[in-house]
């Protein structure tokens, strides 16, 4: 384990005083065959770890990087605003500039609040849609994540595309239905999409029920293109929460919906919702100068037709294997596994030993995939067409072994 020999003491030195050496569970490498990497640098589509590897990157820190990593102009507007201060506990013009940003590109979203992180803006979509409904249960799916919430008794869990799942809950829990939150794809049990118009059925069940329905899109918001997979589907959800790219690669989150629904929130209305960091000016900034280069002519377009190209590469190498690959746009999973994966029960399906190998070997040589089975990969505008094809290479390498498919 040479190749990690200061990652592994970096680790070491963490355990002592962080709750598993970590500040969130994936970065531990849990089921994984590599020591966890410590990161020194990051820069366009490439990691730099403490021990001086350099690794092709399809995590992008969860995808918030869509630009690549320390893109210029994002770093040039950090800087900026770091010169200046960076937080005041007092408003900047910025904010309400990603505000329009926003909601002139996501037209569900008429009034926005910007919070420090996904979890706090689901959470505080959450609280809005019961205090505006005056209900109290929220309807999940089972492997769909919102971030490091108190799932208790007052969440539904069923299985995601199970159209009869929720006409079931409906009936039991009449009257009772605050929301439905849902990744409009998934990203959080891999990448899982919606099937037989299943969006458009949960905007018609909530609305029969007078339920809210708030699509979570932290990862699918400016992942393919400046309207979010609500552009994609045509489903004007209630509330959508963001997180990721609209803060550049900064801690954020925001939530935003309907004027009648936002409006209330404090100081419109009466429910409390507050951060001491929320729409700082140095998140804010990087996060304008993001949006503005997404917004430029053809920055979707290129970076589509590179993922489609690699995408179905893949997923005919995967096929090859027995292995499959689901993908939307610039979101792609690997799956060890043969079958149609449509929720968190075939997705649990997939031999994480086998995707512990691949990921080992994938390190080792120099590319570096989001370290669980059951997450996403992100295809970046910082990707050459090169470098892809280096990584399918490997890839089928790994695979084209006869001992990888014995477990
Ligand atoms: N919602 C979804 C769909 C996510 O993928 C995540 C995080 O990955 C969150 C919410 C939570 O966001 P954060 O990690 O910024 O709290």
């Amino acid at each position: 384990m040479s190749q990690f020999n200061s990652s592994l003491s970096a680790f070491k030195k963490a355990k002592k005083y962080l709750v598993g050496g970590v500040n969130s569970p994936a970065r531990s490498f849990n089921n994984l065959l590599t020591p966890p990497l410590f990161i020194k640098s990051a820069k366009g589509s490439h990691l730099f770890d403490i021990d001086g590897n350099k690794y092709l990157d399809f995590c992008f820190s969860w995808g918030s990087a869509i630009l690549g990593h320390a893109d210029k102009d994002v770093v040039a507007a950090t800087i900026k605003a770091l010169k200046n201060g960076s937080s005041f506990g007092a408003s900047i013009e910025g904010e309400a500039e990603l505000a329009r940003l926003i909601t002139s590109t996501i037209p569900s979203i008429e009034l926005i609040r910007f919070t420090n992180s996904g979890t706090e803006a689901t959470a505080s979509a959450i609280r809005l849609a019961r205090f505006h409904t005056k209900k109290e249960l929220v309807l999940k799916f089972d492997g769909a994540y919102h971030g490091a919430l108190d799932y208790n008794d007052r969440f539904i869990s069923l299985p995601y595309n199970d159209q009869s799942a929720v006409e079931k809950a409906f009936q039991e829990f009449k009257g009772k239905i605050a929301a439905i939150i849902v990744e409009p794809v998934c990203g959080n049990m891999g990448v899982v999409l919606p099937q037989n118009n299943f969006l458009k059925f949960l905007r018609e069940i909530s609305q029969k029920n007078k339920t809210l329905l708030i699509f979570d899109e932290v990862i699918t918001g400016y992942r393919n293109s400046l309207g979010g997979a609500q552009g994609h589907y045509k489903i004007k959800p209630d509330l959508t929460t963001l997180g990721k790219i609209i803060g550049g690669g900064l801690p954020v989150g925001a939530f935003g919906g309907r004027q009648e629904i936002m409006s209330q929130v404090a100081p419109l209305g009466e429910l409390y919702q507050a951060g001491t960091f929320s729409g700082n000016p140095v998140t804010v900034l990087a996060g304008i100068a993001t949006l503005q280069k997404l917004k430029r002519p053809n920055f979707y377009k290129s970076l589509i037709v590179k993922a489609d190209r690699f995408v179905s590469e893949l997923s005919y190498i995967a096929q090859k294997y027995g292995w499959r690959v689901n993908s939307w746009g610039t979101i792609f999973t690997l799956f060890a596994a043969n079958g149609k994966i449509f929720d968190f029960q075939s997705a649990k399906k997939s031999n994480i030993k086998k995707f512990a190998k691949l990921h080992k070997h994938l390190i080792e040589n120099g590319v570096y995939l989001s370290p669980s089975q059951l997450e996403a990969n992100f295809i970046s505008s910082s990707h050459t067409e090169k470098e892809l094809k280096m990584t399918l290479q490997k890839i089928e390498e790994f695979l084209a072994q006869k001992n990888v498919h014995v477990i």
